[in-house]
C-alpha cells in the first residue's frame, strides 16, 4: 500500500474507513499557505458512533484481557508505520510545517519506534500482585491486586507534535487494554487519519478498538469529555482548554489526564559558562519555531552578567533564519497558522508596550512572501511580572531576566502558574542540586541532559497538568486497580 494525502480524508469508526458526515475540510501547508488536500469533516453523529464502537469493543471482546495479542498488534502497527516512514515524513512536513530534521526524532521516527516500548510493557508488566494473607476482622483472607484497563479512552491532541502526542496516548492506552477514540487538532488531521488507515488495513487491531474522528469542530472534543460512555479523557493542549475539559468531564466523574502549557525557566548559575549556556537556550527555543510546550522560554541569568548573556543569545538567534521545513538544515520552520502567527506578533507588540526591547528579530522575515514565519526574537529589559514572561507565547521567542543568586533564580522560576519543565546550568553539583530541588516542575535538564524518552515520565506541576505521560507512570494512568479478597485456605 502507498499512502497518499487523498487517503487521509476518512474517519476510522468501528474498523471501517468512512467519509465524514460533514464532508471535508482543507488542509493547509503552513510553509506555503497552499491547500495541500482534504480531511474528513467528522460531526457529532460520527463522534457518537465512534464512542459507541469503542464502548462495544471494550465491553464485548477480550481485547482488554489478551495481553499477548495486544503486544503483537502494537508491534505490527510499529512495523507497518515504519514501512511508510518516507510517506509519513512528507505528509508530516507538509501538514505540520515540522522541520525535516525533527522527523528523524520526536516529530515521527521516535514515537513510531516507541510503540515497541508499549508492546514490551503489555507483555512484561506485573498485572497481578499477591498481597499474601492477613486477618482483618478476624477472617483469614488472601488478597490479590489486579491491574485492569480503565475502559474507553477519549484522546484529544494538539497540532505541534501530532505523532509524538497521538502515540504517547495510543501506545500506553492500547497496551493497557483500553479502546480509544482519537480526536486530533483541526490543523493536523492527516497525521492521525493516516494512522487510522494503517490500523484498519495493515493490522489485526479489532474493529472499534481504535477510532479516529477528524474535524474542525472543537465541540467534538467537548463531546468526548462529556460522554458518560468514555471512562478517561486524555488531553494535551492549552491550559485554558484543559480546564474546560476537566469541567466537562466532571458530570460523569471520569478520570482526567492533562498535559498542558508551560513557561519554563532556563537557569544559568554564576559559575556556568554564561555565553555558552545562553546560546544553547537561544538555539533550543527556535526549534520548530518555538512550538513546544516544554521549551525553556525564560532565560534567567546572573544580573552582573546580563549583557554578556544577551549578546550571546542575540548572536545565536540572529544566526537562525526561519526556513523551508523540507530543507535538511532548517531548525526553525513556520508557525502552524495565520492565527498562531497573529498571536505571536501580538505578544511581540505587547513586549514593547510593556517597556521591553526586541534585541533581535521582532517580525516576519523579509525574504519570505508566503508562509506563517516569524523571526527568532529576543526580549530584554523586563522583569518576571511582564505578561510576556508569564504567558505562553508558543513562538520562537525568548525573554531574558536577571537574577540575584541561586535562591532568587528559583523564586523567579517558580513565580509562574506553570510547572512543566526547565533547565539548570552550573558547575558546582551541590548548588545545582539545591536549585533542582527548589524548582517545581515535572522535568528538568541539567547542563544539557535530555529528559525525553519512552521510559521517562513527562508531565507538569501546577497548571501544566495532571498525571504523567510516557514510562511506567504513563502506562499506569490508563489502568484501574482491583483488589480481590477471598478466604485463605489453610
Ligand atoms: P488547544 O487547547 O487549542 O487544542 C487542543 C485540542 O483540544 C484540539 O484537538 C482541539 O480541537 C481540542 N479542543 C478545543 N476546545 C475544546 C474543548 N472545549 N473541549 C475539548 N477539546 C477541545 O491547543 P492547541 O492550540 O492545539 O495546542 C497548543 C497548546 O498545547 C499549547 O498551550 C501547548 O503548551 C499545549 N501543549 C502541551 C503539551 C504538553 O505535553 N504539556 C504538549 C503539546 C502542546
Amino acid at each position: 500500500m502507498t499512502l497518499r494525502p487523498a487517503d487521509s480524508s476518512a474517519l476510522l469508526v468501528d474498523g471501517k474507513l468512512i467519509p465524514g458526515s460533514g464532508g471535508t475540510f482543507e488542509v493547509l501547508n503552513p510553509a506555503t499557505e497552499e491547500v495541500v488536500g482534504l480531511a474528513a469533516q467528522g460531526t457529532a453523529s460520527d463522534m457518537d458512533a465512534a464512542i459507541g464502537a469503542a464502548r462495544r469493543a471494550f465491553d464485548t471482546t477480550d481485547w482488554s484481557r489478551d495481553h499477548a495479542f495486544r503486544a503483537r498488534c502494537l508491534r505490527q502497527l510499529c512495523d507497518a508505520l515504519q514501512s511508510h516512514l518516507e510517506e509519513l515524513r512528507e505528509i508530516t512536513i507538509a501538514e505540520v510545517g515540522a522541520p525535516a530534521l525533527l522527523t528523524s526524532g520526536p516529530q515521527l521516527e521516535g514515537p513510531v519506534a516507541d510503540l515497541r516500548y508499549w508492546a514490551d510493557l503489555a507483555e512484561g508488566y506485573s498485572w497481578e500482585t499477591d498481597l499474601g494473607t492477613a486477618t482483618p476482622m478476624g477472617i483469614a483472607t488472601r488478597r490479590r491486586v489486579f491491574k485492569e484497563a480503565v475502559g474507553v479512552v477519549g484522546a484529544i491532541t494538539p497540532w505541534n507534535f501530532p505523532h509524538q502526542i497521538n502515540f504517547a496516548k495510543l501506545g500506553p492506552a492500547l497496551a493497557a487494554g483500553n479502546t480509544v477514540v482519537l480526536k486530533p487538532a483541526p490543523d493536523t488531521p492527516w497525521c492521525a487519519a493516516l494512522v487510522g488507515k494503517v490500523i484498519a488495513e495493515e493490522t489485526d487491531i479489532p474493529p472499534g478498538v481504535v477510532n479516529v474522528v477528524t474535524s474542525t469542530d472543537h465541540r467534538l472534543g467537548a463531546q468526548l469529555a462529556e460522554d458518560p460512555r468514555v471512562d478517561l479523557v486524555s488531553f494535551t493542549g492549552s491550559t485554558a482548554t484543559g480546564k474546560a475539559v476537566m469541567r466537562a468531564a466532571a458530570d460523569s466523574l471520569k478520570r482526567v489526564f492533562l498535559e498542558l502549557g508551560g513557561k519554563s525557566a532556563f537557569i544559568v548559575l554564576d559559575d556556568a559558562d554564561i555565553a555558552g549556556a545562553s546560546s544553547y537556550a537561544a538555539f533550543s527555543v527556535c526549534m520548530h519555531a518555538g512550538q513546544g510546550c516544554a521549551l525553556t522560554t525564560r532565560l534567567l541569568v546572573p544580573r552582573a552578567r546580563y549583557d554578556e548573556a544577551v549578546a550571546a543569545a542575540a548572536r545565536t538567534m540572529a544566526g537562525i533564519r526561519p526556513g523551508d521545513p523540507t530543507e535538511p538544515g532548517t531548525v526553525c520552520g513556520p508557525l502552524i497558522s495565520a492565527r498562531q502567527r497573529d498571536r505571536v506578533e501580538g505578544y511581540l507588540r505587547l513586549a514593547v508596550e510593556e517597556g521591553g526591547t526586541l534585541v533581535t528579530g521582532g517580525g516576519r522575515p523579509a525574504d519570505f512572501g508566503r508562509g506563517f514565519f516569524v523571526e527568532p526574537t529576543l526580549i530584554t529589559g523586563l522583569d518576571n511580572s511582564a505578561r510576556v514572561a508569564q504567558e505562553e507565547i508558543f513562538g520562537p521567542v525568548l525573554v531574558v531576566l536577571p537574577h540575584d543568586g541561586d535562591d532568587d533564580a528559583v523564586r523567579i522560576a517558580n513565580e509562574s502558574p506553570y510547572g512543566l519543565s526547565g533547565a539548570v546550568w552550573g558547575t558546582d553539583p551541590d548548588r545545582v542540586g539545591r536549585v533542582v530541588a527548589g524548582v517545581r516542575t515535572g522535568t528538568l535538564s541539567v547542563n544539557g541532559g535530555v529528559w525525553y524518552s519512552a521510559d521517562a515520565p513527562f508531565g507538569g506541576y501546577k497548571q501544566s497538568g495532571i498525571g504523567r505521560e510516557m514510562g511506567v507512570a504513563g502506562f499506569e494512568e490508563y489502568l484501574e486497580t482491583k483488589l480481590v479478597a477471598a478466604p485463605a485456605t489453610a
